[in-house]
């Protein structure tokens, strides 16, 4: 049976995932990837970077695409000038609310893409759904307010203190919630946290000198837009993407690396014509969907999840989820693994000085006192002339973005597996085996010698040493052959190789498939080109 707790046991024990700091007592939302974990971690990121950037052939439209495109990547910095983040819209509206129970003393915070309330340690309280009536949800937007409706779910009711709202016991049903409410006089405002890391330039950094870490990458790429147009030959449509750390404040950091407040993004910006965004949308939301099947997760554990219409922004025309059903959620419940969304032209207009209209962009941008936009972009032209009909355009964005750790965490949990296999003596036993894609395995294959004498670890070894100028591989001659591979399956690897007394005199060796159980004999000097072959399937 898998269990989250067989999982993180497996992780901690086999060296993929260890809780950060965790000597001193560990610091929560924080996670460091061992000797294998990180060998996964780098497998997948780099999947990403060849099937999205480097291996995209774009002379050449792939299947489903509306036509040919180009893809390039950038590598931004971490920390950026603080009106980025001001202009993004992050510094106003990147914020988790919470609040407190007076009795338990539990404190929940409320899961916005998800709608729903959450404990700190997990506990669902509320299932809240927006935007069930659409005109409220119209006039909450229009005064640009957050806007919850609650519906009691486990006997528990909402009261409200000065400082924040509680959560009693009793029977309340449903309430709407805005911070300036005037249904509810006696509401105060759940309290509201901004989610970015805050941090200082310099020594001597005053109130001007606070920046912030980047609670996404995509903002890099928006920014540098021009200068990848000007530097190299592209033109739209094309994409830039971004593998790299974002850090989010999260006030309930759980689940194991789900939840993280530093974690690593892969993005995708993909600037097209506007006439153009929709199919783009609808082939990047397919295309995604795909990858992760291609590299093992089943069809039965991805769902994607469209947003409703009221959900949008109003600059998008589709934000579609990628969810996959982690084992800690219960049963028909998904967590998000992708967001792929259609975003206008949104991004590039606000870091256009004075090119934002506040009549369509009311949610994100703050006005001043003369109805101007409070914050001022770049003032660069980001604008885009198309060479042939010389038209001059801002380029629609559409935007897969993928978290690595959240995928790391699904492909382990997928691939785990219990089965039986027979043991050194031939009996049959429960084995645990994680059995992940051949490109995502930390090692692709281990080379034993089937027992340490008559020049086989010397054969093993010398295998090793040129299978190694290829791929991570791993030698082992300790103990019983039974429980080198039990180790491996354990590890992921795909393909164990065993040296025995036939390889001394015809040059052959066995190799045992992990999933299958498998085994064959392979010449030694084939060994190279079969392993390719297995590995990039
Ligand atoms: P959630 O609703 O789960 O907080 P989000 O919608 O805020 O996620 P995005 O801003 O769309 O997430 O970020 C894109 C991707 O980055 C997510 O799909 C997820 O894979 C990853 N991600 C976001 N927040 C975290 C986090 N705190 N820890 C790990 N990965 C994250």
């Amino acid at each position: 049976m898998k269990s989250m707790e067989k999982i993180v046991s497996l992780c901690k024990r086999r060296g993929f995932l260890f809780q950060s700091s965790e000597i001193y007592g560990g610091v929560q939302g924080f996670w460091d990837y061992g000797p294998l974990g990180v060998e996964l971690k780098r497998n997948l990121k780099e999947a990403w970077w060849h099937d999205m950037i480097t291996g995209h052939n774009e002379l050449a439209a792939p299947e489903g695409a509306p036509g040919t495109f180009d893809m390039v990547g950038l590598d931004c910095s971490i920390i950026m000038h603080p009106q980025v983040w001001k202009c993004s819209g992050h510094f106003d509206l990147f914020h988790d609310f919470m609040v407190d129970c007076r009795e338990s003393k539990k404190r929940y915070r409320f899961d916005q893409v998800r709608g729903r309330w959450v404990e700190y340690q997990d506990k669902k309280i509320f299932v809240a759904t927006m935007a069930e009536q659409e005109q409220e949800l119209d006039e909450v937007r229009r005064r640009g307010m957050k806007f919850f409706k609650l519906r009691n779910k486990d006997a528990d009711k909402l009261t409200v203190s000065d400082e924040s709202l509680t959560i009693d016991k009793l029977e309340s049903t449903e309430m709407v919630l805005a911070p300036d409410s005037k249904t509810l006089d006696t509401l105060t405002v759940p309290r509201e946290y901004n989610l970015m890391f805050k941090t200082t330039l310099g020594a001597l950094g005053g109130e001007d000198d606070t920046t912030f870490l980047r609670p996404e990458t995509a903002q890099g790429i928006f920014v540098n837009f021009k200068n990848v147009l000007d530097s190299s030959r592209i033109s739209v449509p094309f994409g830039i993407g971004q593998v790299g750390k974002s850090f989010r404040n999260e006030i309930t950091p759980r689940n194991f690396t789900f939840r993280s407040r530093e974690f690593e993004q892969m993005e995708i910006e993909f600037f097209c014509a506007p006439d153009q965004s929709h199919d783009w949308y609808r082939y990047w939301r397919d295309r995604r969907l795909a990858w992760y099947k291609s590299l093992g997760l089943s069809d039965e554990s991805l769902i994607m999840r469209e947003h409703h219409p009221s959900e949008l922004a109003h600059y998008s025309v589709g934000t579609a989820d990628i969810e996959y059903a982690f084992p800690f959620l219960p049963e028909g419940e998904y967590g998000e693994l992708e967001g792929i969304a259609h975003r206008g032209d949104f991004d590039l207009r606000s870091h256009m000085e004075g090119k934002l209209d506040p009549k369509t962009s009311p949610m994100t941008v703050e006005l001043n006192e003369h109805g101007k936009p409070k914050y001022r972009g770049s003032g660069k032209d980001l604008t885009y002339r198309d060479e042939t009909t010389n038209e001059k355009f801002v380029p629609h964005v559409v935007e897969p973005s993928a978290g690595a750790d959240r995928a790391v965490l699904a492909f382990i949990c997928e691939a785990y597996t219990e089965d039986e296999a027979p043991d050194e003596n031939g009996k049959m036993q429960t084995r645990t085996v994680l059995k992940l894609h051949p490109r995502l395995a930390p090692i692709k294959a281990a080379i034993f010698p089937l027992v340490k004498k008559d020049g086989m670890p010397e054969l093993a070894q010398q295998i090793y040493g040129t299978l190694k100028k290829h791929f991570n591989v791993f030698y082992d001659e300790k103990g019983a052959v039974g429980r080198r591979y039990r180790r491996q399956d354990e590890a992921g690897t795909p393909f164990c190789i065993t040296v025995d007394t036939d390889s001394l005199s015809d040059q052959t060796v066995t190799i045992r498939d992990r999933d299958t159980l498998e085994q064959w004999r392979v010449k030694i000097d084939d060994l190279t080109t079969e392993l390719t072959k297995r590995i990039n399937v």
